[in-house]
């Protein structure tokens, strides 16, 4: 039987083995969050994807050196170098620093990732933090004579590029289909051609994030700063490149022009891309109100489910799909996940208390355990590790339910395996005692009853009752917030 890992890569098209550039070492990159805003739940998808991928490989042995980026400068509005920067128009909309709308979302994504019980990289970059390393790779591309300066502003010359080195292979766009698809420039472009892309922009007089450099005191693009950072923390070849699908095209690919214009060899042996979330069917978005963010999901604050969902709910529902394909986040879907996570937990929890007979085991634990491998060997099948995971539940009870036997040995065996794909490979966790009172409809209609007990206080000045039911929800963190269409609460 073959053991090894296969994994799908976007840039064949098709699973490969994958064998590590260095033996028992892997270096990966993935795309991490624009910090403009809270972070969205298909991102955390994307995210909570990378973080199964990165702990099989641990759980496999490999060394692993996992870099995700913060992009906190650089990344515009539009693809086509268009458009203010996103950061930069938060803080100007709220009159803040866009220091600190950089400071508020980073935090918030860290503490999102570490709800889902996500592990953090092992580097972390910001594109701030790179800009010295970014004007030289720009320096490298200019001497290689595929950039071009114009008025302050350095571009990438796609089509110079595409004479020597084919352009658009992970994407599988031609050059010509792109030159055909994409619209003229209208003038006010410095661009030779529509499709180069911008490795340095000159700041207009407004843009308050500029940095000084041998062309003009400006800010660099957004494709460059991944290039850069890879390169810095994991060489110029390296052997996982992660990230959502939607970014293929163009960020993935002119991350390869940029890396290949210098050194003409990939710089990267597998590239893995994770798919997107749709709600309830549809497309999530902010402008039509199909759109839930994960806070609001923990808390059951929100108009689309109606009750709270925990972080390792929402994380096992997510892994309930594979990877690559698209999954629809809905209220049944997520309620039947709730089912499954507590069963599985509830079977973990019964295995501590089985009594084993002396020798015989209805089960065979061997192939049970070769068969969970494979699943994760075969691209990551979590859904698939999943299903096996509940075979073993079916025989636990009935073992629990003395309708089946275990030896000794094999229940040290069946634990440790239940153990290691349950907490160290899935990254679940028994839920705390706020994700606890977040699945407890019990407790929710307590609250529920507690907060208009505080109100009709408030209504009639009984300040000290209403004060003393605060105080007391505040100590066991939950914070009561008294806005403007009466209170509500959050539990942190
Ligand atoms: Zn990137």
């Amino acid at each position: 039987m073959d053991n090894s890992l296969f994994v799908y890569n976007s840039l064949k098209g098709e699973k490969e083995v994958f064998k590590s550039i260095l033996p028992d070492h892997v270096g990966m990159y993935v795309c991490g969050p624009t910090v403009y805003s809270n972070v969205h739940l298909g991102n955390c998808r994307t995210f909570i994807s990378f973080d199964l991928i990165y702990r099989y490989l641990m759980h496999l042995g490999y060394k692993v050196r996992y870099v995700r980026n913060i992009t906190d400068a650089g990344h515009l509005e539009n693809d086509a170098d268009e458009g203010e920067d996103r950061i930069a128009k938060k803080a100007r909309l709220e009159s803040i620093e866009p220091m600190e709308v950089v400071q508020r979302y980073t935090v918030d994504f860290r503490d999102t990732m570490a709800r889902f019980n996500a592990l953090p990289p092992s580097i972390e970059p910001t594109a701030t933090g790179h800009i010295v390393e970014q004007i030289e790779l720009i320096k490298e591309i200019l001497e290689k004579g595929y950039a071009y300066e114009v008025n302050g502003s350095v571009y990438f010359d796609v089509l110079k590029f595409n004479k020597d080195i084919p352009y658009g292979k992970l994407s599988g766009r031609k050059i010509e289909e792109l030159i055909h698809n994409t619209r003229a420039l209208d003038g006010q472009s410095d661009k030779k051609n529509p499709q180069d892309f911008a490795l340095w922009k000159k700041a207009e007089p407004e843009h308050i994030m500029r940095w000084p450099s041998p062309w003009s005191d400006g800010f660099p693009g957004w494709h460059l700063e991944c290039t850069a950072m890879s390169r810095k923390y994991l060489g110029s070849q390296f052997d996982i490149h992660g990230g959502g699908m939607d970014l293929k095209f163009p960020h993935h690919e002119c991350e390869i022009a940029q890396a290949e214009s210098i050194d003409n060899k990939p710089p990267v042996k597998y590239w893995l891309h994770a798919n997107m979330l749709t709600l309830n069917g549809k497309k999530m978005a902010k402008s039509t109100g199909n759109n839930i963010l994960p806070d609001e999901m923990f808390s059951g604050q929100n108009n689309v489910f109606s009750k709270a969902f925990s972080p390792m709910v929402v994380r096992f529902f997510m892994l309930q799909a594979h990877y690559r394909s698209i999954v629809d986040i809905s209220e049944k879907a997520l309620e039947a996940s709730e089912k499954g996570f507590h069963r599985l937990l509830d079977a973990i929890v019964l295995l501590e208390q089985i009594t084993p007979s002396e020798t015989t085991t209805d089960f065979e634990l061997q192939s049970w355990k070769q068969n969970c491998y494979q699943a994760m060997n075969d691209d990551f099948n979590s859904p698939l590790l999943i299903a096996h995971l509940f075979e073993a539940v079916k025989f636990i009870n009935s073992v629990s339910n003395e309708k089946q036997q275990i030896s000794i040995q094999d229940l040290e065996s069946l634990k440790s395996s239940m153990h290691a794909f349950f907490f160290e490979v899935l990254g679940l966790a028994q839920p705390n005692a706020n994700q606890v009172a977040a699945d407890n409809s019990q407790l929710e209609g307590t609250l529920a009853l507690l907060l208009e007990i505080r109100n009709n206080a408030r209504v009639s000045k009984d300040f000290a009752t209403s004060d003393l039911i605060r105080d007391a929800l505040l100590k066991l963190n939950i914070q009561i917030n008294d806005g403007p269409e009466g209170s509500s609460f959050k539990i942190n």
